[in-house]
């Protein structure tokens, strides 16, 4: 598998960034989104959400596990943080296989629901504004999503 890298220096580049991926989105594409907390997240989904065509500010999602915008395709922004220990199954594949492009935090606790083909995204703290962006393509569509916007 290979793992692409992007450094970035500024919220903003992050956003830049992403907002070019989320151009690139179609629907029933899957993102997996990891990194600490401060790393860039939410940032990174505002970017993409951008690039979605959203105008509605996207905020973290933490006490909604899922939020939906509307925009040239939904995006469906969810933060499974609160399924660690339970199985509980909120109708996911059905996002992943939906109308929008899903985003999907701490995405390890719903494993056994997510599909096999997917981008991995993890965004690293690397400096006061210094962020590494890895990004793994799983499957054809996300290795030619990649070459399309690196
Ligand atoms: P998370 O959702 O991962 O907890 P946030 O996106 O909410 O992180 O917060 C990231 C913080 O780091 C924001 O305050 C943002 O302005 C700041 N920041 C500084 N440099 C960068 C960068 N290069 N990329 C993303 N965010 C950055
Ligand atoms: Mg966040």
């Amino acid at each position: 598998m290979s793992v692409y890298t992007i450094k970035t220096d500024s919220a903003d580049h992050t956003m830049a960034f992403a907002e070019k991926l989320g151009n690139a989105l179609q629907k029933g594409d899957v993102l997996t989104l990891a990194g600490d907390l401060g790393a860039g997240k939410t940032t990174f989904t505002k970017g993409l959400a951008k690039g979605l065509g959203i105008t509605r500010t996207v905020n973290s999602p933490t006490f909604t596990i899922i939020k939906e915008y509307s925009g040239r395709v939904p995006l469906y922004h969810m933060d499974v943080y609160r399924l660690e220990d339970s199985d509980e199954d909120l109708g996911f594949e059905e996002y992943f296989s939906g109308e929008g492009v899903s985003v999907v935090e701490w995405a390890t606790f719903i494993e056994e629901y997510l599909p096999d083909e997917r981008l991995e995204i993890v965004v690293s703290h690397k400096g006061d504004q210094q962020r590494e962006i890895q990004l793994t393509p799983i499957g054809e569509r996300y290795i030619e999503l990649i070459k399309e916007i690196m």
